[in-house]
C-alpha cells in the first residue's frame, strides 16, 4: 500500500479536536488551519458544536463521508474503539499522536497490541502512537503540534524523537530549510522507518532521506531495502544507543569486540547509509544533496577574497582525502587576463578583498568552466567593499548553468546576512566554516562512490557441509552448545582450513607418543569443554622438543590446572604439531548480531587482540572486495603488507579465510560466535594455518 494518503489527504478528520488553547486537540487544529491546508476538515468532538469556526462532528459516522486522514487525539483507552469506527466508515489512514502505550510498561503496552490488531484485521495504516504528527509542506498540510509549516523542499524526514522533531522544525524554519516531509513516527507499532523510508524513495518531491533512529526494527530487511533506495536518493541518518544485546554475555572474542555500535556500523555502510553524528550536519549535508548536483569526482576548487579561509578549506580537503584541484592552463591564462595582477590564479583562486559582486562572478565562471574541477567552495569574508547580496545573486545565477556542485561559505553575521538570505533562496547551501563546506563535498563523492560499486559477488567454495551438519547437530542434540578446539578445527577443515596436525592425550606416555610421530618440536594444549582460553590457565605449552619435556609439561598440567579452575572437567591434552612460519598471527571472527545477523570481524590476533582492539567489522555474506576492505580498515594492515624492508604476508590468504568463515556461519545459523585466533600467516605462497578455534552454537 502506498502512503501517499498520508501526505496529501483531501480531508482530515481530528478526534479529539478541542476549543480549549494550549490542549494537543486544539494546537493541532490550529496548525492545520494556519498552514493553510486547502482541504476538508472534521474536528471530532461529541461535547462541541463549534471550535474556530469550524462545524465540529460528534464522531466519525456522522461526517458522512470517509476521511482521507484521520489524527487521534484522544486518551489511550479509547483509541481502540476509535479504530473500530475507522474500519466500520473505511478510513484508512490513521495518526496517532495520544501517549500512555509501550512506553508507559505492560498495560500500555497491551493496549498497543491491541490497536496493532484492529488495524491489521480493517486493513488500516498508523503513524504512531505517542507522537508528534506529520508534516507534508507542499500540500501544506501541518497534522502536528511540532511548530510551524516549513516551505516546501526536498527533504524528507523521519523521526523517533518527537521533541527532536520540534527542535528540527524550529532551526529549519529560521533557516529557510525547504522539507518535502516530516513524520514523527513514535513508538512505530505500525508504520516503521522502513515504510517510511520505502515510501520517501519513491516520491518524486523527496531528494534525500533524513532521520533520526533509536532502533531499527527489522535489520535484515533494513539492510537490503535502504540498500535499494540509496542507489537512488542518499539517505543520512543520526542513530543513537547500542544493541542492547551487543557485549552481553559473549565468550569469545569477537563477542567482547562487537558490541554496541559495530553491527549498525556495518549494516549503514553495507546500505550506502549516510550516518551523522549531530543535527548541524545531517543538515550541512542533507541541503547540498537536496539542492546541487552529484560531483563527478573528487577535485574541488576554491574561490575566495582572502588567504586564511582559503587555506583553511585546502587543508580540509587535503586531510579528508578530497583532491585539491588544480587549474588548467586556459583557465589560469583567462583568470590571469582580467583578475588584478595581486590576485592569485592558482587553486585558491583569490579574488582579493576589494572584490565586487563582478569579479567573483567572473572567477566562478571561469573556474567552473574547468573540466579538472568537479565542485567548488566558494568563501566570502565581509571586508569594506564587499557586496555580498550581489556576490550571492551571481553565485546562484552561475551554479545554475553549470551542472556542478557549488557550496557557499560566507564568513560574518549581520554584514553577510542579506547574501545567505539570496544563497538560502537558490538553493546554493551556505556553511559557518570553510571545514563543514569541505566535508559536506567528501560525503557527497563517497555517496557518488559507493552507487558506482562493483556488483557485490558473494564467491561459493566447495566444503564438506555434511561434516560440519554432525559435529554441529551432535553437540545440539547433546545440549553442549561449546565446541572445543580439537572439533572446532574438524569444522573449519570441512571449509577449506588448514590446522596443525595432532591428537588427544590421557596420559604423558600417550602425550610422548603422539609427539614422537609429530615430530618435534610440539605444542601442548589442554582440552576441557569448560577451558574456553586456553593459555589464561597455563594451558599452552609451546616448543617443547624431547619426550622429557612433554611428559613434564603434561603432569604440569595436570597439577595446576585443576588447582586453577577446580570446576573444569578436564579431558586431556591435545599435543600438536608446532607451527613455524615466520608468519602473523591473527583473528577472524564471527559474532551474529540479533538485529543484523552474522557480523564478521578481523583484526591483530593472538593473545593480544583485546588489549590491542585493532580491528574491523562487517556484515556477512562477504565479497571479496569486503573482505579487502576489511584488512585495509585495520592498522595491523600495514605490518602485514610488509613495513621497512619487512616481506609481507599473504593478504589475499586471510581474505579467503574470511570469506570461508563467512559461508560457514551463513549456511549454519546455529552458530552463535567463533574465533579462528590465530590464524598464522606467512609470506605469498606458503600455507596459512589455524591454529586455534572455537565455536559457540545456539538452538535454533
Ligand atoms: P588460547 O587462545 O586458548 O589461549 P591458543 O591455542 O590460541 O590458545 O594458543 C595460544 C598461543 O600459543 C597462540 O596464540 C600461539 O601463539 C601459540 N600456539 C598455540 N598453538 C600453536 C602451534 N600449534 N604452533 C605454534 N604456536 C602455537
Ligand atoms: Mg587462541
Amino acid at each position: 500500500m502506498s502512503l501517499q494518503t498520508f501526505f496529501n489527504p483531501k480531508s482530515v478528520a481530528i478526534i479529539g479536536a478541542s476549543r480549549q488553547k494550549g490542549k494537543v486537540g486544539y494546537e493541532i487544529l490550529v496548525n492545520l488551519v494556519a498552514g493553510g491546508y486547502p482541504g476538508k476538515i472534521y474536528p471530532i468532538n461529541p461535547k462541541a458544536d463549534e471550535i474556530d469556526g469550524l462545524k465540529v462532528y460528534p464522531d466519525l459516522v456522522s461526517i458522512g463521508e470517509t476521511p482521507d486522514l484521520v489524527i487521534v487525539i484522544i486518551p489511550a483507552q479509547l483509541v481502540a474503539g476509535v479504530l473500530e469506527e475507522c474500519a466500520k466508515v473505511k478510513a484508512k489512514s490513521v495518526v496517532i499522536i495520544t501517549a500512555g502505550f509501550k512506553e508507559v510498561g505492560p498495560e500500555g503496552k497491551k493496549l498497543e497490541e491491541e490497536i496493532v490488531r484492529i488495524a491489521r484485521r480493517a486493513g488500516i495504516r498508523f503513524v504512531g502512537p505517542n507522537c508528534l504528527g506529520l508534516i507534508s509542506p507542499s500540500h501544506k498540510l501541518n497534522a502536528s503540534f511540532g511548530g510551524d509549516l516549513p516551505v516546501p523542499g526536498g527533504i524528507a524526514y523521519i523521526s523517533q524523537s518527537g521533541a527532536l522533531l520540534a527542535a528540527i522544525l524550529d532551526t529549519a524554519n529560521a533557516n529557510g530549510i525547504g522539507f518535502s516531509s516530516l513524520v514523527s513516527i513514535g513508538n512505530k507499532a505500525d508504520i516503521d522507518e522502513l515504510d517510511l523510508i520505502e515510501a520517501f524513495g519513491a516520491q518524486r518531491e523527496t531528494k534525500v532521506i533524513a532521520g533520526y533512529l533509536e532502533n531499527i526494527k527489522d535489520g535484515n530487511a533494513f539492510v537490503r531495502e535502504a540498500e535499494q533506495i540509496s542507489n537512488k536518493k542518499p539517505i543520512l541518518l543520526m542513530k543513537s544507543g547500542g544493541t542492547e544485546a551487543g557485549a552481553k554475555a559473549a565468550s569469545s572474542h569477537t563477542g567482547s569486540l562487537a558490541g554496541g555500535e559495530v553491527a549498525y556500523e556495518s549494516a549503514f555502510s553495507r546500505a550506502g547509509v549516510i550516518r551523522c553524528d549531530s543535527i548541524k550536519e545531517q543538515f550541512d549535508f542533507a541541503q547540498a544533496f537536496a539542492n546541487q548536483p552529484l560531483p563527478k569526482g573528487p577535485k574541488v576548487a576554491v574561490i575566495t577574497n582572502a588567504g586564511g579561509p582559503g587555506i583553511m578549506a585546502a587543508d580540509a580537503i587535503e586531510q579528508k582525502g578530497l583532491t585539491f584541484a588544480k587549474l588548467s592552463e586556459e583557465t589560469k591564462k583567462k583568470l590571469a587576463e582580467k583578475l588584478p595582477a595581486a590576485a592569485n590564479v592558482h587553486n585558491p583562486v583569490d579574488v582579493l578583498g576589494d572584490a565586487l559582486a563582478d569579479r567573483y562572478e567572473f572567477a566562478i565562471d571561469i573556474v567552473l568552466d574547468d573540466p579538472n574541477v568537479d565542485s567548488a567552495i566558494v568563501l566570502l569574508t565581509p571586508q569594506a567593499m564587499t557586496q555580498s547580496k550581489e556576490t550571492a545573486e551571481a553565485l546562484v545565477k552561475i551554479a545554475k548553468k553549470k551542472g556542478k556542485p557549488v557550496l557557499a561559505c560566507f564568513l560574518g553575521a549581520a554584514k553577510v546576512e542579506p547574501g545567505i538570505e539570496v544563497l538560502r533562496k537558490g538553493g546554493i547551501p551556505q556553511y559557518d566554516c570553510p571545514e563543514s563546506a569541505v566535508a559536506t563535498l567528501y560525503v557527497m563523492s563517497e555517496y557518488v562512490r559507493w552507487r558506482g560499486r562493483p556488483k557485490r559477488v558473494v564467491r561459493l567454495f566447495s566444503v564438506n557441509r555434511r561434516r560440519v551438519e554432525s559435529i554441529v547437530e551432535r553437540h545440539l542434540r547433546q545440549g553442549l552448545l561449546d565446541i572445543g578446539e580439537a572439533e572446532a578445527k574438524d569444522i573449519i577443515e570441512a571449509y577449506g582450513f588448514a590446522t596443525p596436525r595432532g591428537s588427544i592425550a590421557t596420559t604423558a606416555d600417550q602425550a610422548a607418543n603422539i609427539a614422537q610421530q609429530l615430530g618435534y618440536p610440539v605444542v601442548l594444549k589442554i582440552w576441557s569443554p569448560d577451558i574456553l582460553h586456553k593459555s589464561d590457565v597455563g594451558g599452552v605449552k609451546v616448543g617443547l622438543r624431547s619426550e622429557q619435556e612433554v611428559k613434564d609439561a603434561f603432569d604440569l598440567m595436570m597439577y595446576r590446572i585443576p588447582k586453577k579452575k577446580p570446576d573444569a572437567h578436564i579431558l586431556g591434552v591435545l599435543v600438536q604439531e608446532m607451527v613455524r612460519t615466520s608468519g602473523k598471527e591473527v583473528i577472524i571472527g564471527m559474532h551474529r548480531d540479533p538485529h543484523f545477523g552474522p557480523l564478521m570481524m578481523f583484526g591483530m590476533g593472538g593473545i593480544l587482540v583485546e588489549v590491542l582492539k585493532d580491528v574491523s567489522f562487517y556484515l556477512a555474506p562477504l565479497t571479496a572486495e569486503e573482505a579487502k576492505q576489511m584488512l585495509v580498515n585495520t592498522k595491523t594492515y600495514h605490518i602485514l603488507k610488509g613495513v621497512r624492508g619487512q616481506e609481507g604476508v599473504d593478504l589475499e590468504a586471510i581474505a579467503e579465510g574470511l570469506q570461508r568463515v563467512s559461508q560457514l556461519v551463513t549456511e549454519f545459523p546455529e552458530i552463535k560466535e567463533m574465533d579462528i585466533n590465530p590464524y598464522v600467516v606467512g609470506a605469498p605462497g606458503t600455507t596459512s594455518i589455524a591454529v586455534d578455534a572455537r565455536i559457540s552454537l545456539e538452538k535454533k
